[in-house]
């Protein structure tokens, strides 16, 4: 089926400002509820929230065989898990009928006080109920800046990294939407020349600069899916925020690797955006330094996906000020290539499994994905617009990552993925 919802020349009939990150080609879903206490899944256009339970009741998506109640539900997964014809349909349907030469709903006063909402009169809720949360270390930017860091120089990939899209299970009951406060979390740690571990709040709390994918239930236990089947098997993606809370982390990640210094938050943005979407914008992928094992060849080498990405701190006073600048172009194993390894011992993936990418960081300082990285293990304090300065964050901080995609004809974005930083909750005792 052909998507042409993408057509670059289509233009709305509700207006959209041309630097906006929900042009008509977008199409994003997401699940808000209303000022009148309705849950509903809905998708963005410009400044507005699109109400697709009413949109569905008022008759606008007949001819295409969805249940009653498809997008009445208060998570995406069910929608996802009716996989890629149906996304396409209905996101074609919508292009369709919000199409400026279309009057149907555009001439409907009452249907549209049904379904159409002001983007800042709902509240963005999770997208997806996360079955799953695994998040990779692709980007190999990033992880030689942490080897280089933790074992030094010449030691700095481990061995295992050209060869296996490096992952761990992460927590999914913790994964929050885009604007929802983060509290400093407590933890045993391991101060610089003490002999005995403290415990306390995280003195070094971080942000990792990531996207995620969000899959459908795409194979059966035991069964691997094979690379070339990957993207059928993708809904879309976003911004993913992986709080790491580095002084925790660090005493407590060998030998099982991550646990606590990661599972107190990670933040996603409140839309995905589907691949389908972001299809335009697949580019060239790094060159591989060693070839993979077979199931991890790809055709071609248009395999990565031209994402600019931003990670902005937020300080009290409402100062910006812009920390890193990268892509997931940089990323060296694509999104393919995690899929298939993930499932090629026979674990099973489910719809609404989340896949982070690990932090993407490019080859420059200023596309850094972490503070980590970008104060070289706090060595090297960012100076503010305030004159105040940070090696990691402060509370009352408040990170805001940004994505879009950009060519001659049109803008494709995630809108923002922010959390704010709160102090630690009171102890009992
Ligand atoms: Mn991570």
């Amino acid at each position: 089926m052909k998507i042409t919802a993408n057509n670059p020349d289509r233009k709305s009939w509700l207006p959209v400002d041309s630097d906006s990150d929900f042009p008509i080609q977008n199409i994003p879903f997401g699940v808000f509820i209303t000022k009148d206490d309705i849950i509903t899944i809905g998708t963005r256009i410009g400044e507005f929230a699109i109400d697709l339970g009413a949109f569905h009741q008022l008759g606008y998506f007949n001819g295409i065989p969805l249940t009653d109640d498809m997008f009445m539900q208060d998570s995406l997964n069910d929608f996802i898990a009716d996989g890629r014809k149906t996304w396409r349909h209905v996101r074609n349907r919508i292009a369709d009928v919000f199409d400026v030469n279309n009057p149907k709903l555009q001439q409907n006063e009452k249907h549209k006080e049904a379904i159409i909402f002001d983007v800042n009169e709902v509240e963005m809720l999770m997208p997806i109920d996360v079955g799953d949360y695994t998040d990779f270390y692709s980007s190999k930017e990033h992880a030689t800046n942490v080897g280089k860091m933790f074992r030094g120089e010449d030691n700095a990939l481990m061995p295992n990294w050209l060869h296996i899209p490096v992952g761990y299970h992460g927590r999914s009951s913790s994964v929050v939407v885009s604007g929802t406060s983060i509290r400093r979390p407590y933890g045993q740690t391991m101060p610089k020349g003490a002999t005995k571990p403290v415990f306390g709040p995280s003195k070094l709390l971080d942000m990792e600069l990531e996207t995620a994918f969000i899959t459908t239930a795409a194979n059966n236990l035991g069964e691997p899916i094979p690379i070339e089947d990957a993207y059928e098997n993708i809904f879309g993606m976003v911004l993913l925020n992986d709080w790491s809370a580095r002084d925790i982390q660090k005493w407590e990640y060998v030998p099982l690797g991550p646990f606590l210094g990661k599972n107190f938050a990670s933040t996603i943005s409140a839309w995905i955006v589907t691949m389908d979407a972001l299809e335009p914008f697949r580019c060239e992928s790094p060159k591989k330094e060693i070839q993979p094992l077979p199931y991890l060849q790809e055709k071609g080498t248009n395999n990565n996906f031209d994402i600019k990405l931003e990670a902005v701190l937020e300080t009290e006073n409402g100062d910006l000020n812009i920390l890193s600048e990268s892509n997931t172009k940089y990323l060296y194993w694509s999104m393919a290539q995690q899929l298939a390894h993930h499932t090629v011992n026979g674990c099973n993936v489910r719809s609404g499994d989340m896949m982070g990418s690990g932090t993407i960081s490019g080859p420059t300082k200023s596309s850094y994905g972490s503070m980590l990285e970008l104060t070289w293990g706090g060595k090297k304090p960012i100076t503010l617009k305030d004159r105040t300065t940070r090696t990691f964050f402060k509370d009352g901080d408040n990170v805001v990552l940004r994505g879009y995609c950009e060519n001659e004809n049109v803008r494709i974005g995630f809108g923002k993925c922010t959390g704010k930083i709160l102090p630690p909750v009171k102890l009992k005792k």
